[in-house]
């Protein structure tokens, strides 16, 4: 693990690091990829495809087929069950880590060894190391970062498995580096119960508000659930506040504990200016009003994530979002080097050291759809990608996965010395589908933000949205879920039936060819939009996270496959409506 000495030298050494790294790219991936087949062509699983030994990296190229994870996964099920590792790594593996892809299917299970571990914190310090240089002064303060995790499980052969926030959490590494900054003491996020885990983090980081610079968390998605947790328990924290006790459903002795540390008198005059910030019918700011010297907010802003980018500028009063680091279960993929741009322009500059990686031509020109149009073109390295291309990222890890598709589909948008950068468009596998036509995460997603424009001059806010394919019907149409509240308040808004069916024609109108000439023929219905109350999507992740996602790496899902989570959206709703039949 990443001692002391080695954060420090991060730290101190960090963009000369970067310098090298950015620059050497095809020699350092070179090598990489021969480090892999030196220690692993000799398992089980990589031998086969070396008939007369020679694993040299031409002959790896050639010879290993490109897979999803399901190849793999008889495997990792050995493992799991007790084989040894080395039929399918070198390294002794420390435990799995659980993967949360599309927030929907069975998390996978993916090999970590203590190595590939180092890597990923490499990653997370330069990461923090480039943020922090843009921010002048925000090395002084503390971060008010909302971290939670989850049980781990254990496999059959006693291997633990978790999320990788999990894991990092309880490290020594994460102890002596960026908690040190952090106002929620270690005790509050290891705390296992995610809801006392909040209120004990958001009372530490109202009690040293004046300290706090950064306001983050992993992913958005757990930003906007912490604001509607602080709509929900403003009253309750400044009354613990005002009386220097803390609430008595606060029973797990780890929070206990750290908050007795610090909630250690009344504080009458604090309670009160929190009160009055929280008792302002509108909430725009509200971040920066209750930490008055946040500069910025950290959190992943890209991908499926964008859908929070107005929620968080309305609270945060315009302060900058910063999406750090694109990364994932199997690997660490890339860093953000200019944290002060904006969400929808962000881009990831991949560093070379992590793995080894290959990029699949997908053709999205024109009306393509990345679904269907995977081309026949080889992979590329990664110093061959060209700019302005669309790829589906290949990996191939020093833990166990070889050539495998993480199924994210990236743009390169410029270099980094010659580091490619590439911004986040789309999941593979998130889709709507009636009959031929597909609707992809980026389709959906840039339909909904045309069409949100027409609510936001009415004060209306559309904080997250999710979508099905219904095909009870025949023909069928797609639903969008759509979670709207008044900007100034969290009143439900006056619906109005024209302007609302005019944002589902401007969906329908953002979509491509072949579903506006589905729709033409009739063989696919007018699209319908069901508008649910305030707080319904945190019941959907409440669902997710019942079914044992990790708040901290819940995404939410762009497109529902599952009817119990229509059914909690069902629930919620105040209002439908639909595009005029005839519209094309
Ligand atoms: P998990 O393995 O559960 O952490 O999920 C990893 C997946 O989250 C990636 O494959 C991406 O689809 C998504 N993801 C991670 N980082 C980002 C990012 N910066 N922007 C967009 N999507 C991301």
């Amino acid at each position: 693990m990443a001692s002391e000495k080695e954060i420090k030298e991060i730290y101190e050494n960090g963009m000369n690091i970067l310098e090298d790294l950015t620059n050497n790219v095809q020699e350092i991936q070179e090598q990489v990829l021969e480090e892999i087949l030196k220690r692993n062509a000799g398992t089980e699983y990589l031998s086969r495809f070396f008939p007369n030994g020679q694993a040299d990296n031409q002959s790896f190229k050639t010879n290993v087929p490109i897979i999803t994870y399901e190849d793999i996964k008889p495997y990792i099920d050995r493992i799991a069950n007790g084989e040894t590792s080395s039929i399918l790594l070198a390294y002794r593996i420390i435990q799995f880590l659980l993967s949360t892809g599309t927030s929907g299917g069975q998390p996978k299970l993916i090999p970590m060894t203590a190595e590939s571990f180092e890597k990923r914190m490499s990653d997370l310090l330069l990461s923090d190391l480039v943020t922090r240089k843009c921010f002048s002064g925000s090395d002084e303060g503390k971060s008010l970062y909302l971290y939670f995790i989850k049980p781990e499980m254990e496999t059959p052969s006693g291997l633990k498995a978790s999320f990788f926030t999990t894991f990092y959490f309880k490290t020594e590494s994460f102890k002596n580096g960026l908690a040190k900054f952090c106002t929620s003491p270690i005790d509050t996020i290891l705390c296992l119960d995610n809801k006392q885990s909040m209120f004990c983090q958001l009372l530490t980081g109202l009690l040293q508000r004046d300290e706090v610079v950064r306001f983050g968390s992993t992913f958005a998605s757990v930003l906007a659930r912490t604001i509607k947790f602080l709509e929900d328990y403003w009253r309750e924290l400044c009354s613990n506040i005002r009386t220097g006790y803390l609430s008595d459903w606060i029973i797990d002795p780890g929070c206990k504990n750290a908050m007795s540390l610090i909630l250690t008198r009344p504080n009458r005059e604090l309670a009160d200016s929190i009160q009055q910030i929280c008792e302002d019918k509108s909430w725009e700011g509200i971040i920066v009003k209750l930490w008055p010297k946040i500069k910025y907010i950290h959190c992943i802003v890209t991908g499926s994530m964008s859908q929070y980018v107005s929620l968080l500028e309305f609270y945060g009063g315009g302060i900058p979002l910063v999406s750090p680091i694109y990364n994932s279960s199997e690997s660490s993929f890339g860093i953000n080097l200019k944290p002060l741009s904006k969400p929808f322009d962000v881009s990831y500059t991949f560093l070379p050291n992590t793995a080894y990686f290959e990029f699949l031509p997908v053709g999205k020109d024109g009306e393509g759809k990345a679904q269907e149009t995977r081309t026949d073109d080889e992979p590329v390295d990664l110093a061959n990608v060209k700019l302005g291309r669309y790829y589906e990222v290949v990996v191939t890890t020093l833990a166990g996965l070889y050539r495998y598709t993480v199924g994210d589909v990236l743009k390169v948008t410029g270099f980094y010395n010659k580091s490619p950068q590439f911004q986040f468009v789309e999941r593979r596998n998130v889709v709507l589908s009636i009959d031929v036509d597909k609707t992809t995460e980026e389709d959906l997603s840039k339909a909904i933000m045309k069409a949100k424009l027409i609510l936001e001059p009415l004060g209306i806010m559309l904080t997250t949205y999710s979508s099905y394919a219904d095909t009870s019907l025949t023909p069928g149409r797609y639903v969008l879920f759509w979670e709207l509240k008044m900007k100034g308040s969290n009143d439900l808004p006056k619906l109005d039936a024209k302007i609302m069916e005019q944002c589902c024609c401007m969906v329908e109108e953002s979509f491509d060819f072949t579903y506006k000439s589905h729709r033409k023929v009739g063989s696919i219905s007018a699209l319908e939009l069901r508008v649910v109350k305030h707080g319904t999507f945190d019941e959907l992740m409440d669902f997710y996270v019942s079914k044992g996602v990790s708040v901290a790496q819940y995404k939410p899902p762009s497109c529902l496959k599952s009817e119990e989570a229509v059914k909690i959206l069902n629930s919620g709703m105040v209002g439908k409506f639909f595009s005029p039949k005839t519209m094309f």
